[in-house]
């Protein structure tokens, strides 16, 4: 069974979000910083040419990384999660065991099952009831992407993470310092206040996505999925819980 889109606004809203704030950076970043470092209006003569070579430094390096991100961000939101396959053997409704009407879990010996696919599930799969399936070794749903984080688009999550960190440390970075110089250039206001609305935004989504990153970095480490590292700080918590269900 495959993951369900229902295209609704609450759906849509999330990455409608992601890609508004990342177009928005994108514009002011290459009007407002690179073009003005580039100096293309001015003639070669009177242009600062170490200006002009860091911006185009800047502009290869900013770019890559947009580009990437946005790759990957493509690639994390349209690729499948992984599904269990559709073979007989894994569907456990066509055979007549009332035993197998509820999704358990494996720690007593039988194998996991899905009571709303009516599918057995391997080892790490998880059903996801916003895409209505179940995903293999699913990490968690994630609204922003619109999709599951599951094993066939885990490792495009994780690099979309890692670039769009890298793009805001990057672009933050970068546009202090046409930031630094629009307190002392003339220009108009709202420029001014676009370069702060930039820089802002990069500092603020960097400082969540370091956290994020971190954390991943940690559950990678570990190889554990997101759920997985959930179910294990829930058993620390009350050893005991959860032994009825088994
Ligand atoms: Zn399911
Ligand atoms: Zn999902």
């Amino acid at each position: 069974m495959q993951p369900v889109f229902e295209l609704s606004l609450a759906n849509i809203l999330p990455p409608a979000t992601v890609l508004t704030m990342v177009s928005g950076v994108w514009s002011i970043y290459v009007f407002l910083h690179l073009l003005p470092m580039l100096q293309l209006d001015m003639p070669a003569e009177h242009a600062d040419s170490e200006v002009a070579f860091r911006g185009k430094i800047q502009l290869l390096i900013s770019q890559v990384l947009a580009g990437l991100m946005m790759v990957c961000f493509l690639r994390a939101s349209l690729t499948p999660p992984g599904s269990v396959p559709e073979a007989v053997e894994w569907r456990f409704g066509a055979f007549k065991d009332p035993n197998m009407t509820k999704e358990v879990k494996s720690a007593n010996g039988e194998r996991r099952r899905c009571k709303h696919c009516l599918i057995y599930k391997p080892d790490r799969c998880h059903h996801c009831r916003i895409c209505k399936c179940c995903i293999l070794k699913m990490d968690h749903h994630c609204p922003w992407i619109m999709n599951c984080v599951g094993f066939r688009n885990h490792k495009y999550f994780s690099l979309l993470v890692v670039y769009a960190l890298l793009s805001c440390m990057f672009i933050g970075g970068t546009t202090l310092e046409s930031l630094f110089q629009s307190v002392q250039k003339d220009m108009p206001v709202s420029h001014r206040f676009l370069l702060m609305l930039c820089f802002v935004t990069t500092a603020f989504m960097g400082g969540l996505l370091i956290l994020f990153t971190g954390f991943h970095a940690m559950l990678m480490m570990r190889g554990l999925t997101t759920i997985e590292f959930c179910e294990k700080q829930t058993m620390v918590a009350s050893p005991h819980a959860g032994k009825g269900s088994k």
